[in-house]
C-alpha cells in the first residue's frame, strides 16, 4: 500500500467520534493489506511508532530539527516554521499548510518505503546526527502529498495521537481474520504474554485460515525480551476476608517504588516499566546486578524497584524513588539514589516458561536463581492462614514505612494482564473507609469564572477506564482543591491534546467546554464512591453510574501509567461495594 492511502485512513480515524467507527475505519484498512511484513508495520503505525512500544526506538528528533526539515522540504526558513507552530500548536498542521501552498504531491513512496527511512533516522549515529536526520527527513517529505505530511512529522515527535487503544487494534484484527471482533479473545492470551501487536497481526496474517490462525496464536509464548503484561491486585476491605476468602495464603510486602521485569538474555539485560516501556537505559546498577547475581542463562523476573538502605532497613518514599525515572544525568543519579530490585515472582528460566506454574513453585525456582542480595534482594515471603498473624504482618510492615502486603493464592498461575483474586492487597488506611486512591484520566476541562479564568479552567472532567468496552466513562468534575501551581502543570501537559470533538474512546453526557485526548493520569482521593445519573461509569440502561465524592488531586501519574492503566469501571464497582466494610 502506498503511504498516502495509509495517511487517507488516518485522517478518517482523527475524525471519528465514534469507537465503532474507529474498529470499522480499522479493519477496512487492514482488508486492504496482504503481506505480513506490511501489517506488522502498519500496527506499529497507527500507534505512531516504527517498533513495538517495547522496544526503545526512538526517531529522536525534536520540535526544531522537524522545523527545520519541513523548511527544507517547502523552501522556508526554520524560524517561519516554528512561528507557524507556536500559533498552531500542531507541527503537523503546519506541514500540512506548507505543503498544500507547495502543491505537494504523492509520489508511490509506500509504507514500507517510508517505514525504511524513519528506520535510518532512528539509526544514524555519531557525528552529524542531527544534519543527517534533518536531510533524511526533509527529502522524504517530498515525497509525499500535504495529508501524508500532517502525519508523517508528528511520527518522529511522537505525537501521532490517534487515540486508538491495544484492545481497538485487536477488536480489528479479529474482525478481518477470525470473521468478528468477538474473537478478539482468541488473541489476547498471546497480547498479554508477548505485548506485540505487530507480531500477533503478522502471525494471523501468515496462517491460511482462521482455524490455523488461532492455532498458531495460541503457540506465541513468553519470550525473552518482550515484556508480559504484569499481573494486578484486587482489594479487601481487612485481613479476615482475605483469609475467608483465600485461605492458606502466601504474604509479601508491598513496596512502594515502581515496578519492573527484568530479562536476561545471555549477557544482554533489559528492563520494562508496568506500562511496557523500555526502562533499561534509567538502571545501571540494576543491569549490573542482573548479571551478576541471576544464576541463569535467560531469566525473567518482576520486581518492585526503589532506594534502599540496607544498614538502616530504611524504604525511601515514592516521590524519591521516581526521581529515578528520567532519560539525562542517569550516571549521576545512580551514584546519589541507588535502587535496589525486590524480586516477588520469576515468570522464566533457561528458554521455559514458568508462568504455567504455581506460585510455590516459581518462588522457589527464584530463590534458587539469584545468588546474595546485593542488588536484587528476593523478597521475604511468608505463608499465613490466620487473620490475626496477617493482621500483624500488615501493621509490621507499615511500620517499617511500606506501603501494605500483598497476598497471593499458593497455587496460582502468573496471570499476565490479570487482575483478580490471585493477588489482593492491603494498605495502611484500609479499615473500611474509601482510602485507597483512584487513577483517573483528565477527559476536559469547563472554562471557569473568576479566578480560575486566568489559567482558562474551572473544572477538570475525569474519567475511568471501562476495559470491557475499551472506552474511557466519566466519574467526577475535580475543581477545588488545586493549587495554582497544580493548574498551571495541568494546562502545561493538556498542551497539544485538545480535540474539536468528542475523543472516539469517550462516553459522556457532560461536554466540557475543551475536550481533551484521554492521555493525562492523575491518582485522585475521594470520600466516598456514590451512584450519579450524570456520570457514565458503570451506566447502564435505567441504572445511574458511579462518582466520586469530593475528590482531590494526589499526583500525577502520567510517567508511569497509560491512560489504559487507569481505575477500571469494575475495580470503582467492587470499591463501591467495599465501602463501609470492615
Ligand atoms: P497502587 O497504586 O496501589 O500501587 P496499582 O494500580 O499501581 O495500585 P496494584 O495492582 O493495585 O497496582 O498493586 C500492585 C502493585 O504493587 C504492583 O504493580 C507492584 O508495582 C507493587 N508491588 C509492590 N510489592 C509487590 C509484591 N510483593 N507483589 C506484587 N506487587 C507488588
Amino acid at each position: 500500500m502506498i503511504f498516502a492511502d495509509l495517511s487517507e485512513y488516518f485522517e478518517k480515524l482523527e475524525a471519528t467520534s465514534s469507537r465503532l467507527s474507529l474498529i470499522e475505519i480499522l479493519s477496512d484498512l487492514f482488508k486492504h493489506i496482504e503481506s505480513e511484513n506490511e501489517i506488522e508495520e502498519v500496527c506499529y503505525l497507527v500507534q505512531g511508532r516504527i517498533a513495538p512500544f517495547f522496544e526503545a526506538t526512538e526517531i529522536g528528533m525534536a520540535e526544531k530539527g522537524v522545523a527545520e526539515a519541513i523548511g527544507k522540504a517547502y523552501g522556508e526558513s526554520k524560524d517561519h516554521v516554528l512561528t507557524q507552530f507556536d500559533h498552531k500548536g500542531d507541527m503537523g498542521k503546519v506541514a500540512f499548510e506548507l505543503a498544500k501552498e507547495h502543491k505537494a504531491r504523492a509520489s508511490d513512496i509506500t509504507i514500507d518505503g517510508v517505514v525504511k527511512i524513519l528506520t535510518e533516522i532512528a539509526k544514524t549515529s555519531g557525528e552529524g546526527t542531527v544534519e543527517k536526520r534533518i536531510t533524511l527527513l526533509s527529502d522524504l517529505l517530498k515525497k509525499v502529498d500535504a495529508v501524508s505530511a500532517k502525519y508523517l512529522v508528528r511520527i518522529p515527535l511522537s505525537n501521532l495521537r490517534l487515540g486508538i487503544g491495544d484492545p481497538t487494534i485487536l477488536d480489528a484484527l479479529a474482525t478481518v481474520k477470525l470473521g468478528d471482533k468477538k474473537q478478539r479473545h482468541y488473541l489476547e492470551g498471546a497480547y498479554n504474554r508477548t505485548s506485540d501487536l505487530g507480531l500477533i497481526a503478522k502471525t494471523l496474517w501468515s496462517a491460511k485460515n482462521p482455524v490455523v490462525a488461532v492455532e498458531k496464536i495460541e503457540k506465541l509464548e513468553v519470550t525473552v525480551g518482550k515484556p508480559i503484561r504484569a499481573e494486578l491486585c484486587e482489594r479487601l476491605p481487612s485481613p479476615q476476608k482475605v483469609i475467608e476468602k483465600m485461605g492458606e495464603v502466601d504474604a509479601q510486602y508491598k513496596y512502594d517504588g515502581f515496578r519492573v521485569q527484568i530479562h536476561k538474555d545471555g549477557e544482554k539485560i533489559s528492563m520494562f516499566s508496568r506500562n511496557l516501556e523500555n526502562m533499561t537505559h534509567m538502571f545501571p546498577e540494576l543491569i549490573e546486578g542482573a548479571k551478576k547475581q541471576i544464576k541463569a542463562h535467560s531469566a525473567i523476573l518482576d520486581c518492585e524497584a526503589l532506594a534502599y538502605n540496607p544498614e538502616s532497613e530504611e524504604f525511601l518514599p515514592f516521590q524519591e524513588t521516581t526521581k529515578r525515572r528520567r532519560k539525562h544525568g542517569v550516571e549521576e543519579m545512580a551514584q546519589k539514589l541507588p535502587l535496589k530490585a525486590f524480586v516477588f515472582d520469576m515468570l522464566y528460566k533457561n528458554g521455559k516458561s514458568l508462568i504455567d506454574e504455581p506460585l510455590t513453585k516459581r518462588l522457589e525456582i527464584l530463590a534458587d536463581t539469584i545468588n546474595g542480595d546485593e542488588t536484587l534482594i528476593p523478597t521475604q515471603t511468608k505463608t499465613i492462614k490466620d487473620a490475626k498473624k496477617l493482621a500483624i504482618m500488615l501493621d509490621d510492615a507499615i511500620t517499617k514505612g511500606l506501603e501494605g502486603v500483598v497476598i497471593k493464592k499458593l497455587s496460582s498461575k502468573y496471570e499476565a494482564g490479570g487482575r483478580n483474586f490471585n493477588w489482593v492487597k492491603l494498605k495502611r488506611h484500609q479499615t473500611g473507609e474509601l482510602k485507597d486512591t483512584i487513577d483517573c484520566v483528565i477527559l476536559g476541562y469547563i472554562t471557569g469564572k473568576g479566578k480560575r479564568t486566568a489559567f482558562g479552567a474551572g473544572a477538570l472532567l475525569v474519567g475511568v477506564y471501562d476495559e470491557k468496552q475499551d472506552m474511557f466513562v466519566t466519574v467526577s468534575k475535580i475543581g477545588t482543591g488545586l493549587s495554582d501551581e497544580e493548574w498551571r502543570s495541568i494546562k502545561e501537559k493538556s498542551h497539544g491534546l485538545e480535540s474539536n470533538h468528542k475523543p472516539a474512546r469517550v462516553d459522556s453526557v457532560i461536554t466540557p467546554s475543551v475536550w481533551l485526548k484521554p492521555e493525562i493520569v492523575i491518582e485522585v482521593l475521594a470520600d466516598e464512591i456514590t451512584r450519579s445519573p450524570i456520570h457514565t461509569a458503570g451506566r447502564k440502561d435505567d441504572e445511574p453510574g458511579y462518582a466520586l465524592r469530593f475528590p482531590r488531586l494526589v499526583s500525577f501519574r502520567n510517567k508511569d501509567k497509560k491512560p489504559e492503566d487507569a481505575t477500571t469501571v469494575k475495580e470503582l464497582i467492587e470499591m463501591f461495594n467495599q465501602q463501609g466494610k470492615k
